[in-house]
């Protein structure tokens, strides 16, 4: 099939996990370029649990795909399919090969596996099997066998890959690669190119490290094309590859544990991400629209395209994904940033202390970088007097500070429509009467309302907190 005929077949892209473990970064990313292409050429993007291993597949990393997939709005075409599921189609398709010629039943036993192996490393040379029950037809019977692909051993094998260019790899160096186990089960090269072709799969869109895998499958989707069509039936066209390059730690060592998190659920979780954040993110690790750097969904929909994306690994960055996370924090609504909070503090669904969060969220959201830090900037709303002060705003209220909170105190005292014009006022009075700076007026103030160094305007913490309680914490500290 031609690249034009290829090009009218509508797109069809694919994310393909292993339940093995949970949806981390890589996967992510792999899914958001997938979803990209389809939305982008107007196709369809499809979701594929490769649960084939049974023995590593496991129901709660099926759920940790689907959920990561759903909260990051990876929302995919159609109901997802189960590799495993399709077990009886993959053996049939690996039948249809050995009769036309195009695979063979091997009958190699363990002890003949392991001296070819053996004589392999003797001669520094990686194993290549090619059997020789590949041109044998004088099948034991009641042996077990496998199922081996007949692969082309003159030639090239070129892909023309969207992201890596032209590679080209002798036939020479491939081998008769294993197709069906002897308990009749397929292995992965088999039901990867079996299912991609019954799910009408135009554009294989994944990490790079699959790169070898595709000269071993190219061969099978070649061998069923021309059984295919020698059947009067429709070909068995070859994908669009487009291998993306993996993504690093910031050390440039390929991103593991060792780097912090790799499941999104953790960014979730412990370090109180949003989603758009998190997609923006990995839509920029790895392509780029000139220097844009908040993208949002439709407008990456509008201009993702294979050809930007890079080819050398990318590095993780954390600074910049909270920096990201930041923006999309102050662009969100209160009543979300509120439900969030009260989520990551454990607050019941009709606890009153709900509309205090969703007040707060204007004063607090400017400065906070994730949603942890949004929950801790709220403590000092439901901190129960006397207020625990943190060692660093000890020294805040000392010296002459008693002095100033009465004095505080007082003009507060005196405040009853009670606003931040007219709290700041009262503040600015005190000050101007002392003969002190705002700040110096300011600092033990905050100290005194909230126990730390930190914290919003000290305006709205007087509102947020309401006239009583702040006339009572300040009362706590004054001489
Ligand atoms: N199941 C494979 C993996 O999780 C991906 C296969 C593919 O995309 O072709 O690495």
């Amino acid at each position: 099939m031609s690249a034009t005929e290829i090009n009218e077949r509508a797109v069809v892209t694919r994310f393909a996990p292993s339940p093995t473990g949970f949806l981390h970064l890589g996967g992510a990313r792999t899914a958001l370029f997938n979803l990209l292409y389809a939305r982008h050429h107007g196709g369809t993007f499809r979701l594929r649990i490769e649960d084939t291993d049974r023995a590593r597949s496991t129901q709660p990393a099926i759920e940790a795909i689907l959920n990561g997939m759903r909260w990051l709005g990876l929302e995919w075409d159609g109901e997802e399919v189960y590799q495993f599921a399709r077990a009886d189609r993959h053996a049939e398709v690996a039948h249809r090969m050995i009769e036309a010629g195009h695979a063979y039943r091997c009958y190699l036993t363990g002890a003949e596996l392991d001296s070819m192996r053996a004589a392999a490393q003797a001669a520094k040379q990686p194993l290549r099997i090619r059997s020789p029950w590949r041109d044998r037809t004088d099948w034991p019977s009641g042996q077990d066998y496998v199922v081996r692909l007949r692969a082309p051993t003159e030639g090239a094998t070129t892909i023309h890959d969207r992201v890596q260019g032209e590679v080209t790899v002798q036939n020479a160096e491939l081998d008769d690669l294993v197709l069906l186990r002897s308990d009749g089960t397929p292995t992965y090269m088999l039901a990867v190119v079996v299912d991609d072709h019954d799910m009408g799969v135009t554009h294989v869109i994944r990490g790079d490290d699959h790169l070898n895998n595709a000269f071993r499958q190219l061969p099978i989707y070649r061998a069923m094309d021309a059984i295919a069509k020698a059947a009067g039936e429709a070909g068995w066209p070859e994908p669009v590859y487009a291998h993306i390059p993996l993504i690093h730690g910031s050390d440039g060592a390929k991103l593991s544990k060792r780097h912090g998190a790799v499941g999104i659920e953790a960014y979730r979780d412990e370090m109180g991400i949003l989603p758009e954040a998190l997609d923006n993110y990995l839509l920029r690790l790895g392509w780029g629209h000139g220097d844009d750097e908040i993208i949002a969904r439709e407008d990456a929909i509008r201009w993702f395209d294979l050809d930007a994306v890079g080819k050398s690994p990318s590095r993780f960055d954390l600074k910049k994904l909270e920096h990201l996370n930041g923006h999309y924090i102050r662009a969100s609504a209160d009543s979300r940033l509120a439900d969030l909070v009260a989520e990551k503090l454990g607050f019941d669904h009709d606890d009153t202390r709900r509309g205090a969060l969703a007040a707060a969220m204007p004063a607090l959201k400017p400065r906070a970088a994730n949603i942890n830090e949004l929950a801790e900037g709220t403590a000092f709303l439901f901190a129960t007097r006397p207020l625990a002060i943190e060692p660093d705003a000890a020294p805040l209220l000392a010296g002459d500070a008693p002095a100033l909170l009465a004095r505080l105190h007082a003009a507060l005292d005196a405040v009853h429509n009670w606003d931040t014009e007219a709290t700041e006022a009262a503040v600015r009075q005190v000050a101007e009467e002392a003969g002190v700076k705002l700040g110096q007026v300011a600092q033990p103030l905050r100290a005194a309302l909230t126990g730390r160094r930190t914290s919003p305007g000290i305006f709205d913490v007087l509102v947020l907190l309401g006239r009583d309680e702040s006339l009572a914490r300040i009362a706590d500290h004054q001489a």
